[in-house]
């Protein structure tokens, strides 16, 4: 059974609604999928391997034709205008940024060149410069452990400060919606905590909102507002993140409660 709940208050910054998606024009990645993410929440979008999640964060910023993907039906409105025709440039220009999965840093580049470059379309005058900078050092604030490692290759670095380079780079765009794709992959439990510790903070102190993509529903719940979970291609449960962590189905197939295997999915909460 789905439980639709619409987050309370202001207008949606972002909605989707019955959207569907396909690579290669052949391969269906969604199935109607809709969702909302209120001003100023984080919004955690669970699912197994390969339910849809990637693709549902694509689509919303417009990068599933980089993949030969497109969206074949439904609409997606960002700030209330149907993203239909923009460029995934407009978007961030327009404060939707994405971060890929996989931490995706400039080896080559120092963390500092790694941050400034989430800045390139901001203008090069002199206020332009100052607020740059500004950004830059609100950044090391955030990520205090990357303020050691300022001029160091991003290669070089750990995979959860790389993380943590890939986000402070899409803080440095100011975004009001982050799309964040498996932050804690292959990370280990105590930076993952730390990442997600930053993520409410920014939320709470900058009114970041956030779609976060997760396969470990667990950590995700605890610090989302609300929450969608997928299932090949569909949404099959939502609610606030509470409402999701008491229901039992869920607690059976994606928070490990009572020994059921998380990865087989839910194809149990569609039934
Ligand atoms: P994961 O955690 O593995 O990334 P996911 O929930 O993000 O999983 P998607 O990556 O969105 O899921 O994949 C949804 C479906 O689309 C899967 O069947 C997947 O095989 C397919 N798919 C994803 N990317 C592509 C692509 N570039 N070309 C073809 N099919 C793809």
């Amino acid at each position: 059974m789905t439980t639709t709940i619409d987050p309370p208050g202001a207008p949606p910054l972002l909605a989707l609604d019955n959207v569907q998606a396909a690579y290669d024009g052949i391969i269906v990645a969604l199935r109607g999928v809709s969702l909302l993410v209120a001003p100023g929440t984080i919004v955690a979008l669970l699912g197994a391997n390969g339910a849809g999640k990637t693709t549902t964060l694509k689509a919303a910023s417009a990068l599933l034709a980089a993949e030969r993907g497109a969206v074949t039906g439904g609409t997606i409105r960002y700030q209330g205008r149907d993203t239909a025709a923009a460029a995934p440039r407009d978007l961030v220009r327009a404060g939707l940024v994405q971060v890929l999965e996989g931490r995706h840093c400039f080896p080559h580049l120092t963390v500092d060149e790694n941050l400034r470059a989430g800045a390139l379309g901001r203008g090069a005058g002199l206020q332009a410069r100052r607020l740059l900078r500004g950004d830059l050092e609100q950044i090391y604030t955030y990520f205090p452990r990357l303020t050691l490692r300022r001029r160091a290759a991003a290669g070089l670095l750990s995979g959860g400060e790389q993380q943590m380079v890939a986000i402070g780079r899409a803080l440095m765009a100011r975004p009001t919606l982050v799309l964040l794709d498996e932050p804690s992959m292959g990370l280990a439990p105590l930076i993952v905590e730390e990442i997600f510790s930053i993520i409410r903070t920014l939320n709470r102190q900058q009114g970041v909102s956030f779609l976060l993509a997760e396969q470990n529903a667990r950590l995700a719940l605890r610090h989302a507002d609300h929450g969608y979970v997928l299932e090949n291609g569909r949404v099959v449960a939502s609610g606030t993140a509470a409402q999701l962590e008491a229901r039992a189905d869920v607690q059976a197939f994606y928070l490990g409660v009572g020994g059921a295997d998380g990865g087989r999915a839910a194809s149990a909460l569609t039934s």
